[in-house]
């Protein structure tokens, strides 16, 4: 297969920049099947923002854990994976329960 440079539009400023061969080579020697959507400059400035979000350049939504509150015994959601040996709580009986232990 041989690559050709092309030129691409930025979906974020609007700007063409270069799809170089180098680049379609890379992108398909990994498997990726699309386009990059941005120019260098809008990627590295949204990588720079993702990781600055949440440091692990994360990109999936935040999972919930449905959960019934240790205290209070209503259905729950936590955004993390529950365990066993440790009581889960709503938001509101978690407040308490956490200012009552820091006293
Ligand atoms: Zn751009
Ligand atoms: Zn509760």
């Amino acid at each position: 297969m041989s690559f050709q440079d092309k030129l691409l539009q930025c979906s974020d400023c609007g700007q063409e920049f270069t799809f170089t061969a180098g680049e379609q080579e890379f992108y398909s020697s990994r498997g990726l099947q699309n386009e990059p959507r941005r120019c260098p400059e809008c990627r590295r400035a949204r990588k720079a923002e993702r990781y600055g979000s949440d440091g692990y350049g994360n990109r999936s939504p935040r999972r919930m854990f449905p959960v019934v509150c240790a205290q209070c015994g209503k259905d729950t959601e936590v955004p993390f994976e529950p365990r066993d040996d440790r009581p889960v709580y709503c938001s509101e009986c978690y407040t308490k329960v956490r200012s009552s232990s820091e006293r």
